[in-house]
């Protein structure tokens, strides 16, 4: 998704949502953009300031490449050191940590109440940062 500033031919700016540039191209050709102030669909991407960094300050404050690439390898290391369990992440969690399965690292999908369940019990457990196998294969 990306958003775009944009503005009727009355200068009214506006933000919208698009899957795309051609998402918004082809909705705005065919009129299916209109401004929410006045209803004009002759809507056009308004002049936005670039986005450039100054110089002298091209550091931003979020490297994205390096969280992805931190991410990625934390998804890898999870991956390989722990197994894979399924919706019965919190049944399982429950009993690696009551010694009623032998104890591993384990990851999986809970809802959030099985979660919040989980950690009243004292059962560490952490959110992972990326979809699991069974969220991305679905
Ligand atoms: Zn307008």
């Amino acid at each position: 998704m990306i958003v775009f500033d944009l503005a009727c031919s009355h200068d009214h700016v506006f933000e919208a949502w698009f899957g795309s540039t051609d998402d918004f191209e082809a909705q705005a050709a065919r009129g299916l953009v209109a401004c929410p102030i006045c209803e004009d669909s002759h809507v056009r991407k308004a002049a936005m300031a670039p986005a450039v960094p100054a110089k002298g300050n091209r550091k931003s404050p979020v490297d994205a490449k390096a969280a992805l690439a931190a991410l990625a390898h934390m998804q890898a290391e999870v991956e390989a050191n722990a197994e894979y369990v399924g919706t019965d992440f919190a049944e399982t969690a429950r009993a690696v940590h009551f010694g009623d399965t032998p104890k591993r690292a384990i990851y999986g999908e809970a809802s959030l109440v099985e979660a919040a369940a989980l950690v009243e019990d004292g059962i560490d457990i952490a959110p992972l940062p990326f979809a699991t196998r069974r969220a991305r294969d679905s």
